[in-house]
């Protein structure tokens, strides 16, 4: 049983990160219409999906993204992970609080430029002021664990420690399980459930630009969807031969 959706609407974000797991850049594609998203994710929620989380690329940077917002939101929790760049402008800030999701996560990739480090601790606080909730997800590297400490710091006296997710870089500069207690200065903190041992998850879906699905977003082999709808999900996911990212290793822990 799906119960958690992640969408990601294309590959296309102009930050264009190094370390980008779905390398999406000024160069990306998009494939998915708003009508498609909105359709595929409707029916998903028809059959049971409780939260669908829209990600990408950069979500704010694609076009009838407020489109989908509206859809969505009165149907399931409805979550959009973003760099926040984008709500910089007036015009997009403007149109999100007249179209607002349910939560919105505010990544931080580099808490070490302490200029990013303002702009998204500002913009999580004004994200609330219009009752949207915030989060921030802080990427931490292995050899950024005191200035992630720091970050964390800051955040912990803004936010509830339910609201920052602490994301282990994959692929390389992966932290061990003690590295990111210690940016959590030895408290309870998020993290992907994963942090011990990849293991399958059994009730999320990852769906990607691309329009295939793995259960877990930076798995390898991903299948491509025959039908934009929740069998065609189910049907794909049920093809796929489950492999891990390989990010977490017994010399990791
Ligand atoms: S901001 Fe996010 S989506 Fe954009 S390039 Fe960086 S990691 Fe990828
Ligand atoms: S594939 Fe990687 S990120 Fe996904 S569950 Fe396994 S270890 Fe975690």
């Amino acid at each position: 049983m799906i119960e958690l959706l992640s969408i990601d609407l294309s590959n296309y974000c102009s930050k264009q990160c190094s370390f980008c797991y779905n390398h999406s850049t000024k160069a990306g594609n998009t494939m998915w219409q708003p009508t498609e998203v909105i359709a595929f994710a409707s029916d998903c929620v028809a059959h049971g999906v409780k939260a669908v989380s829209l990600g990408g690329g950069e979500p704010f940077e694609y076009d009838g993204v407020f489109d989908v917002i509206d859809a969505l939101y009165p149907l399931c929790y409805l979550s959009v992970t973003s760099n926040g760049l984008p709500l910089e402008n007036d015009k997009v800030w403007e149109r999100l609080v007249k179209h607002k999701s349910d939560k919105i996560h505010i990544t931080i990739h580099h808490p070490d430029d302490a200029e990013e480090v303002e702009r998204v601790t500002r913009l999580v606080e004004k994200i609330g002021i219009v009752g949207i909730k915030p989060g921030v997800n802080l990427l931490v590297g292995a050899d950024k664990v005191n200035e992630a400490s720091k970050v964390y710091q800051k955040l912990i006296k803004v936010l509830g420690n339910e609201q920052i997710i602490l994301v282990p870089q994959r692929f390389s500069n992966t932290p061990s399980p003690k590295q990111l207690s210690q940016v959590a200065g030895g408290t309870p903190f998020q993290s992907p459930s994963c942090l011990l041992g990849c293991k399958r998850p059994e009730d999320f879906c990852s769906v990607s630009w691309d329009k295939k699905v793995n259960s877990c977003s930076f798995a390898q082999g991903k299948v491509v969807m025959e039908t934009l709808d929740y069998k065609g999900m189910m049907e794909a996911l049920g093809k796929v031969e489950w492999k891990s990212c390989e990010v977490i290793s017994p010399s990791n822990l």
